[in-house]
């Protein structure tokens, strides 16, 4: 069980150790009473595919540093996922695009920044021209042939996403 990661109460300062054995998900402050739950990270991503291809783009920093992910990133406090994924791509690739649909929504346990929910919209090109910006170094668009190998894919969901689209390009 993971251990609870904060020492004492945001709320009043004591100590919380007492409760580290308890839950992983859920403290309860001895001295003032309150709860504190341990949430997940929601991140927000877009699967966009161009003339057959996939957009994928290559990060440059850590976790993960020089794998491959769709472009994503973590969901601002009071983003909408969908600003997130148009504002992630936009900062990334220098690509505008529209979001279509809700591809995925992933759990996720293998990102040493925490556990959390990804969630993945369908997305097209509406602007700009590729360029590797923010925490990424390459833009790249794969064929189903030319993809990269699985472990050079970021995580656990990259290579689902990758291993669905790879699935529905041979289907369709
Ligand atoms: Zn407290």
């Amino acid at each position: 069980m993971a251990r609870w990661p904060y020492g004492y109460c945001p709320d009043c300062g004591g100590s919380l150790d007492i409760f580290c054995q308890i839950t992983s998900t859920h403290a309860l402050c001895p001295h003032c009473g309150a709860h504190h739950y341990r949430d997940p990270k929601t991140g927000a991503g877009v699967l966009i595919e161009d003339a057959g291809r996939l957009l994928l783009v290559r990060r440059a920093v850590d976790p993960r540093r020089g794998t491959w992910h769709v472009p994503s990133g973590f969901v601002d406090y009071g983003e909408s996922p969908q600003d997130a994924a148009r504002r992630e791509v936009l900062e990334e690739t220098g690509l505008q695009v529209e979001l279509d649909n809700l591809f995925r929504v992933l759990a996720y346990t293998d990102d040493e920044r925490g556990a959390g929910i990804f969630i993945l919209f369908k997305a097209h090109i509406t602007g700009g021209a590729p360029v590797a910006a923010d925490d990424v170094d390459k833009v790249g668009f794969f064929s189903p042939q030319e993809l990269p190998p699985t472990e050079a894919l970021a995580f656990k969901n990259t290579r689902l996403i990758v291993a669905a689209w790879r699935q529905a390009q041979q289907e369709s």
